[in-house]
């Protein structure tokens, strides 16, 4: 565990702990306030994060923004937003297993550092391997969670969105409840 972003960053930076390493442009850090009081976990890079270093600033992140913003949320300001993975997995294919774990420990140390109170999982792979194995984005985004120092909360991943539309009310009313429970303990 690193305790400065400094040097998290540079290590990350060079990381060759899975394969993902091989083709990476960039590494895809993380971005945000490190002072955060929600931490936002993504599943991976797809082709502009990697390309940019930045993460979600394809069409799901142009989504995922301006609902954050109409919820009063924004990675310039009041969040910060890392993945599960911070390589991209060729053809956006799922982040394996044995990757997953591989990237954990820089997670692991942003949560860490940033001690956010309240950790929301964008789609079905940061859930799963954050919240619970068997979670059901479908059935159980909007739930909040109790587990150790932090509240968990799963919901729609923001290309799941582009996808389903229609889902779109449920993800953003998921995003008003933060906001309501930030309020109701403002610190
Ligand atoms: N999808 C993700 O899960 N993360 C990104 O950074 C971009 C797209």
């Amino acid at each position: 565990m690193y305790d400065n972003w400094e040097e998290l960053r540079q290590a990350a930076k060079g990381c060759r702990r899975c394969k993902l390493a091989d083709t990476r442009t960039n590494v895809v850090f993380g971005v945000g306030n490190p002072k955060a009081r929600v931490l936002f976990v993504g599943e991976g890079p797809g082709e502009n994060e990697d390309l940019q270093g930045e993460p979600f600033v394809g069409r799901a992140g142009i989504l995922l923004d301006k609902m954050l913003l109409a919820a009063g949320f924004s990675r310039r300001d009041n969040i910060y937003i890392a993945n599960m993975v911070k390589c991209r997995p060729p053809k956006n294919r799922d982040p394996e297993k044995d990757e997953v774990e591989a990237c954990m420990g820089y997670l692991r140390n942003q949560v860490k550092l940033i001690a956010p109170e309240y950790i929301v999982c964008l789609g079905r792979v940061a859930a799963q391997s954050l919240i619970d194995p068997g979670f059901k984005v479908t059935k159980q985004h909007g739930e909040f969670i109790r587990k150790g120092n932090f509240w968990m909360m799963g919901t729609f991943h923001p290309a799941a969105l582009l996808r389903n539309p229609r889902n779109k009310p449920e993800a953003f009313d998921d995003l008003l409840q933060l906001r309501n429970r930030l309020e109701m303990q403002e610190e």
